[in-house]
């Protein structure tokens, strides 16, 4: 029905809608790409050592330390670095000081459903380009003209990466607009574009501690550039929102990056398990894509996508299912524990064989 008087010019959005998060203790919650382990046992400490007399003052607007520490660790400038609330806020930044063109941005039909709601309610145009068939992305299709792309490397839900070879093609046919890379799933596999942040001066990459550092509870996020497009991220956080990072995230981040060793540890146990998986499903009659994520997309020869969720989910086994376009026969499946993933495949099995 048409809205009137004062409701005409309510706003207009559909939100995103997040993975449940059940609040019983004994499931198994493969929905939300959170990490299977916990943080570093670092972090741990660094919250236990916080000292709750330091939250009488406003946390380090700059969120020093964290952005020299992260600068160190990935060989870049501080001043080449963005710190926010989790990588939601600070896409939301780069947005905001990017994407101001009257012509649409690009990004892949199947892919992180954020985009279309920041566009929706930032009022910026854009334009959805279809993965091929296999569901990878075909980088001729963004020669077109546009007003900046975002594309996540790893692709999201569908846990495929993107050659560099191709990346740095589509950077070349896109030297006069922004283009961002959602780095979000990277530390567990494909190649990372921060080498080539010094060639491309428009090129923005965007990173999470929520997934591969197993802090999605602590909200942090950040971003790399070139110095000059990171003073527009912070010019736009300045004029909203001008102490984004709290001071207890700030010393859990710090200590979650000098673990180098957990970090490894942990993301090496996450893909040994994601390949055992990924083995074990296909032998149950799974059509699975290669996955450089800590998640696999799934389908199955013989029942729905639809069927094989409630199923798990009436087992108390939780994964991620869309009911859209193109991937509504696909299951998303967060890799788990060795434990979580040997009950899953048993509970599958009793189903399927
Ligand atoms: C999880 C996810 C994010 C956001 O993570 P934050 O928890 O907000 O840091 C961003 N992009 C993609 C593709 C994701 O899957």
């Amino acid at each position: 029905m048409e809205k009137q008087g004062f409701r005409k010019n309510l706003i207009n959005i559909e939100p995103y809608v997040a993975g449940e998060q059940p609040k019983t203790a004994d499931i198994i919650k493969l929905n939300a790409n959170e990490n299977a382990y916990p943080p570093s046992p670092g972090v741990q400490k660094a919250i236990s050592a916080f000292d709750a007399e330091k939250l009488r003052l406003y946390p380090d607007f700059s969120s020093e330390p964290l952005k020299s520490k992260l600068a160190e660790y990935y060989g870049l400038k501080p001043s080449q670095v963005f710190v926010g609330n989790g990588s939601d806020d600070v896409l939301a930044a780069a947005f905001r000081a990017f994407f101001n063109s009257d012509r649409p941005i690009l990004y892949p039909d199947v892919t992180y459903s954020f985009y279309p709601v920041w566009c929706d309610i930032l009022k910026i145009p854009y334009k959805t380009l279809p993965l091929k068939e296999d569901f990878t992305m075909n980088v001729n299709d963004y020669t077109q003209p546009n007003g900046g792309i975002i594309f996540p490397n790893p692709n999201a839900p569908t846990s495929i990466a993107l050659d560099k070879s191709e990346i740095k093609k589509l950077l070349d046919a896109n030297r006069d607009v922004i283009v961002v890379i959602d780095e979000t799933y990277i530390d567990f596999g494909g190649e990372s574009c921060i080498d080539l942040l010094p060639e491309y001066e428009n090129l923005v990459i965007t990173r999470t501690f929520s997934k591969s550092r197993s802090l999605a509870g602590m909200r942090l996020g950040f971003a790399m550039a070139s110095e000059e497009l990171i003073s527009y991220m912070n010019a736009v956080k300045d004029s909203y929102n001008s102490y984004p990072v709290d001071a207890v995230a700030i010393a859990a981040g710090c200590a979650a990056v000098d673990d180098d060793k957990y970090f490894k540890d942990t993301i090496a146990k996450i893909v040994s398990t994601r390949d055992r998986l990924t083995k074990a499903l296909e032998d149950m009659g799974f059509t699975v894509a290669k996955s450089s994520a800590n998640f696999l997309f799934a389908s199955h020869n013989k029942y729905t996508a639809k069927e094989i969720f409630s199923y798990l989910r009436d087992k108390g086994i939780f994964v991620r299912f869309f009911d859209k376009p193109r991937i509504d026969n696909f299951l998303r499946i967060t890799v788990g524990t060795d434990e979580q993933t040997d009950k899953m495949i048993s509970a599958i099995k009793e189903l399927v064989v």
